[in-house]
């Protein structure tokens, strides 16, 4: 237990602050490793933005959409 949490410390200080772009969610404070990997990183510049599972998701149906006119 001591260890996860030297482990969300660290990554804390990284300085990417962990914020949905779309929707402002923010992950649980045991659940930004995880966050890390299954929410969607976008790097352009300097700026980092993130976009959470259920924005990804939700963004990725839309652009299937656009995509594949024969869906609707
Ligand atoms: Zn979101």
């Amino acid at each position: 237990m001591r260890d996860v949490r030297a482990e969300g410390e660290r990554s804390a200080a990284e300085g990417t602050a962990l914020v949905c772009a779309t929707c402002g969610r923010r992950p649980e404070a045991g659940e930004e490793a995880t966050a890390r990997l299954t929410w969607s990183r976008d790097t352009s510049g300097a700026a980092t933005t993130w976009t959470c599972d259920r924005c990804s998701r939700e963004h990725l149906r839309s652009i299937e959409g656009k995509l594949d006119p024969t869906w609707w």
